[in-house]
C-alpha cells in the first residue's frame, strides 16, 4: 500500500519537477522532490542523456501527468488543437486548462486535480445551473461552476476552501469563495499558464 500513496511522487522524480498531483502536500517539505530529487529505481541517480524523440516524450508523458489525461484523450485534444485557431501548442495547453477538474483545482475547491476529479464524478459540481459529473467536461467563457446545494457541507470542500483561501486564482477566472462558485471570465491563455511546459516539444513529437 505504501508503495501504491508514492506512486504519483514516483511520476514527479521520474520528471525531475513538482507535478502537484497531491495536493497540500506538495507544498510542505514532505514533498518526496524536495527530498529526493532524482528519479526512482537503481539507477534513478545517474544522470542520463536523452535523444531529440525521448526529450519529446517526456514532455508529453509529464503534461499528461500534469493534468491526469490518458493517451487518447490527449491525442484527441491535440487533434483539436490542430484544428482549431491558433498556435497548436498553446491551443492544447488551453483546452487542458478548459477541463473542469482543472478548474475546480484552479479555483481551489480540490487540492489537486486528481481530487477535483473525484469531487466532479460525486456529484459535487454544477455549471450554468446543472449538474455536471464529468471531469473533461470543457467550460467556456461566462460559464459559471459552483458548488452544488446539497454537496454544500462536504467536509472535503470546506478544507479545500479553507486551506486554498491565499492561493492566487489565475486572472481568466473569478472566485466568489462565499458562494462556493467561480466564473470564466475567459480562456486561459498561455501567458495565464505557471506550468513549465515546452509545448513546442509535444507539437514536434506527434508532427513527426
Ligand atoms: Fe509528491 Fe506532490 Fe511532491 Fe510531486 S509535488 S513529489 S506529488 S508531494
Amino acid at each position: 500500500m505504501a508503495r501504491y500513496k508514492d506512486e504519483q511522487c514516483r511520476i514527479c522524480r521520474r520528471e525531475g519537477q513538482k507535478l502537484f498531483l497531491k495536493g497540500s502536500r506538495c507544498y510542505t517539505d514532505k514533498c518526496s522532490i524536495s527530498r529526493r530529487n532524482y528519479a526512482p529505481g537503481q539507477n534513478g541517480q545517474k544522470k542520463k542523456k536523452l535523444s531529440e524523440y525521448g526529450t519529446q516524450l517526456r514532455e508529453k508523458q509529464k503534461t499528461k501527468s500534469y493534468y491526469g489525461v490518458g493517451e487518447r484523450q490527449f491525442r484527441r485534444y491535440f487533434e483539436m488543437a490542430s484544428t482549431g485557431k491558433g498556435i497548436t501548442g498553446e491551443r492544447l495547453l488551453q483546452i487542458l486548462e478548459s477541463r473542469l477538474d482543472n478548474v475546480v483545482y484552479r479555483l481551489g475547491y480540490g487540492s489537486s486535480r486528481a481530487q477535483a476529479r473525484m469531487l466532479i464524478t460525486h456529484g459535487a459540481f454544477e455549471v450554468n445551473g446543472h449538474k455536471v459529473d464529468i471531469p473533461s467536461y470543457l467550460v467556456k467563457a461566462g460559464d459559471v461552476i459552483k458548488v452544488r446545494e446539497i454537496r454544500k457541507d462536504n467536509g472535503t470542500i470546506k478544507l479545500n476552501v479553507e486551506e486554498n483561501a491565499g492561493r492566487p486564482v489565475p486572472t481568466w477566472l473569478e472566485k466568489d469563495a462565499e458562494s462556493l462558485s467561480g466564473k470564466v471570465v475567459r480562456l486561459a491563455s498561455r501567458e495565464d499558464i505557471d506550468l513549465p511546459i515546452e509545448e513546442h516539444l509535444i507539437v514536434e513529437l506527434y508532427s513527426k
